[in-house]
């Protein structure tokens, strides 16, 4: 894959940001790419997903769950890499992942979908691109 993500038993994970994404078992610290069952799972200590699914994550998530969000294209340093979440066009708070780590940039798409849908931000292409010269 590359050194940025690794498969892990527990899901894709980020060794320099400490973190998996949409992880199928208990992790330490979960980013979420959206709140449908077989993305957002219980059993993480942490959580952290684009605020706009917060509602939809509550209601999927035990109670007690501890989940923080990022507005879309907010940046946020996680361990050694920084992170933002874009729109993924999919369900309300859906989100690519962009995990910038020492001038690289890797995109995670979760679900996406390609047709206007009013009930969320249509999906984005360019960040990516954006992003990367921004670095
Ligand atoms: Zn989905």
């Amino acid at each position: 894959m590359n050194d940025v993500l690794v498969l892990t038993e527990a899901g894709l994970h980020c060794p320099a940001g400490g973190f998996h994404i949409d992880p199928w078992q208990g992790v330490d610290r979960a980013l979420i790419t959206h709140a449908h069952a077989d993305h957002a799972r219980a059993g993480s200590r942490t959580y952290l997903a684009a605020d706009r699914g917060l509602p939809l994550l509550r209601a999927r998530l035990p109670a007690d769950a501890t989940i923080d969000t990022l507005r879309y294209g907010e940046r946020r340093r996680v361990g050694d890499v920084d992170v933002s979440f874009h729109p993924a066009g999919h369900v309300l708070g859906s989100a690519q992942i962009r995990i910038g780590h020492r001038g690289r940039v890797i995109v995670v798409s979760g679900d996406y979908k390609l047709a206007p849908d009013p009930s969320c931000w249509r999906r984005v292409w360019n960040f990516a691109r954006v992003s990367s010269q921004e670095a």
